[in-house]
């Protein structure tokens, strides 16, 4: 009889031990995998400005202007193909200009930064295969971009990747895994891509009326940015709002203010 209780206590301290293992692995997990980031988690009066789309060196450096002026950063996330388009231009002027533009981001005063949005802007949902190859692709046009620039080897932590569309769905396990990102930058999407539908007035209050402590706005790289951009900065700055940045060079690096966050 008290070896049958002693066997008895063994057993479900066994048991016990593998429960605990198993909720370990399953909150660790859920601690890391972060998979979609809507904001950073903060109490302070903070946002992030991002530009969806580019590299286009007209739009990208009026944009720059003002946030030079204003001394803000923003990220740019970048379509690989395009980055490629640009700097690999059989004009040398072009691959010139699209150098110096990547260098501005870099470099410049604002402490901008460049992520990852995909290779060809594609939609996703059915292909996950193809979003890890280009995402890869992508990050390697990305990492001599920043070693050449900066003398900097990145990894997918310090290189945003926020998916075309802002996609996200079943399969996000897969891919995250495959190309090694433990999150995808989403936020709060404006109209400001639509200019003639939704002008300056609309896009300036899109983005005001989903203004909260550390939230992202996703803005785009258009020349029109320049119209409603620098008046969107003054009234973020009056309401006592800073930039925060994924350059960790920056004073404002993000994770000054807090986690990313869904
Ligand atoms: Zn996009």
């Amino acid at each position: 009889m008290k070896i049958k209780t002693k066997k008895l206590l063994l057993l479900s301290l066994v048991l016990f031990s593998f429960f605990l293992l198993i909720l370990n692995i399953f909150v660790s997990t859920r601690i890391i995998y972060h998979y979609q980031v809507n904001k950073i988690s903060t109490n302070e009066k903070v946002v992030m400005l991002t530009f969806d789309d580019g590299p286009q060196t007209t739009a990208d450096n009026q944009i720059l202007d003002i946030l030079e002026a204003e001394n803000v950063s923003g990220t740019f996330f970048q379509v690989g193909k395009t980055i490629e388009e640009g700097l690999n231009n059989f004009n040398q002027a072009v691959s010139d200009e699209f150098l110096s533009l990547e260098k501005r981001i870099l470099t410049g005063p604002s402490f901008s930064w460049i992520g990852n949005h995909t290779y060809s802007h594609n939609r996703y949902v059915n292909k996950q295969k193809l979003a890890v190859a280009e995402l890869n692709k992508t990050h390697a046009i990305l990492e001599k971009i920043y070693q050449d620039i900066l003398d900097l080897s990145i990894n997918q932590e310090l290189v945003p990747t926020r998916l075309s569309y802002l996609q996200y769905f079943n399969g996000m396990d897969y891919i995250s895994e495959k190309t090694n990102n433990k999150y995808f930058i989403r936020g709060y999407l404006g109209h400001d891509y639509k200019e003639e539908e939704t002008g300056k007035k609309k896009i300036l209050s899109e983005y005001l009326s989903h203004l909260k402590s550390g939230q992202i706005f996703v803005c785009h790289t258009r020349n029109y940015a320049q119209e409603w951009l620098g008046e969107l900065i003054h009234t973020l700055k009056d309401k006592g709002y800073k930039f925060a940045s994924f350059n960790p060079a920056s004073p404002s690096y993000y994770k000054n203010f807090g986690k990313l966050v869904p």
